[in-house]
């Protein structure tokens, strides 16, 4: 955060705010969570900060829209569209209508593309976290070169999201990691076991409490945990417990049984206060990048 900040400081002198709008179509509750993160940690970085909340009743048309509006908007270096959306929004079509040189988490096919051919402009915020983490973990913890540290290291991957799974394997690839990919048919074929207990790296980012248990690892592994999951709080006798306005109440777990992993694993991230925290960092870098580039500074 003191790079962003000094950075931020050496533009302002030049008559240059970079700024951050995202875009949340309704409210969905992780949406609502991020946006809150992304708009916190604008403010103590000294960014603009533009909240575009339409309604979920919008149409595409209309998204497309306000995407082009920020398109031309000289005080945005960066749009971030917060999914899900509704179903009814052609996802494609409003992330197509990005301009890439603002696509800060890199969704265009454009960026999407240079990131395949390992050339990426930006790249993408969560799946740069983890690999921030883990060259962290080589410099300061392995105290090796964090380049070598990933040559031919044997990582497996589990989830192949667009947005999450595929672009952490490729960020991989790009530093010459062995990289296995596994998914929800990998899961079905019952088969998830026989590749995560021979990774020396396991990334893990499906979206299920608990799908990694303390059998599927490695001893000595590093495991990183990037799910995300609002589990209901149950009492002694397996009850929901219910908060002071009558609503379940939950708590923030990743993917994997963190309590019994961490007596096996070699490193583990937690959840919350992992992959997480290190995301908006990432994607504030990202905007920074965007308005060197948009100024041709960068
Ligand atoms: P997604 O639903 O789009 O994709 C999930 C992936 O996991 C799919 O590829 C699916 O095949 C795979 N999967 C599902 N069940 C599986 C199983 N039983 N075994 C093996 N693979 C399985 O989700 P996403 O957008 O990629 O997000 C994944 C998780 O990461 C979610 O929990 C999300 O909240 C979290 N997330 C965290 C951050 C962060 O900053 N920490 C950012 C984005 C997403």
């Amino acid at each position: 955060m003191k790079e962003i900040r000094e950075e931020i400081r050496a533009l302002k002198m030049q008559g240059i705010t970079p700024g951050i709008a995202t875009l949340l179509i309704g409210s969905d509750y992780g949406s609502r969570m991020y946006r809150g993160q992304v708009e916190k940690l604008c403010k103590e970085a000294g960014f603009n900060y533009i909240n575009e909340n339409p309604a979920a009743t919008i149409d595409g048309a209309g998204v497309v829209g306000l995407v082009d509006r920020l398109n031309r908007d000289p005080a945005v270096s960066g749009i971030l569209p917060l999914r899900p959306f509704p179903e009814h929004i052609p996802a494609d079509t409003v992330i197509d209508s990005i301009d890439p040189q603002k696509d800060i988490d890199c969704f265009h096919p454009y960026n999407m593309g240079r990131l395949a051919l390992g050339e990426p402009i930006f790249s993408p915020a969560t799946p740069s976290a983890v690999i921030e983490i883990l060259e962290r973990y080589a410099r300061e913890i392995a105290e090796e070169d964090p380049a070598e540290f990933f040559r031919g290291a044997e990582i497996v991957v589990v989830g192949r999201s667009n947005t999450v799974g595929k672009p952490i394997a490729l960020l991989a690839l790009n530093r010459s990691a062995t990289i296995s990919i596994t998914h929800s048919f990998t899961f079905r074929k019952n088969n998830l076991a026989k590749h995560t207990s021979g990774a020396d790296i396991l990334i893990v980012a499906a979206g299920k409490p608990n799908l990694i248990g303390a059998d599927l690892v490695k001893e000595g592994a590093i495991v990183i945990d990037v799910g995300i999951n609002w589990v209901k709080v149950l009492d002694e006798e397996g009850k929901p417990i219910l908060n002071e306005k009558g609503r379940f109440k939950t708590r923030t777990v990743g993917d994997v049984s963190f309590e019994e992993v961490k007596e096996k694993a070699g490193a583990i991230t937690p959840v919350p206060g992992g992959v997480g925290s290190v995301t908006v960092r990432m994607l504030l870098k990202n905007a920074l990048k965007a308005c060197k580039i948009q100024h041709d500074l960068g």
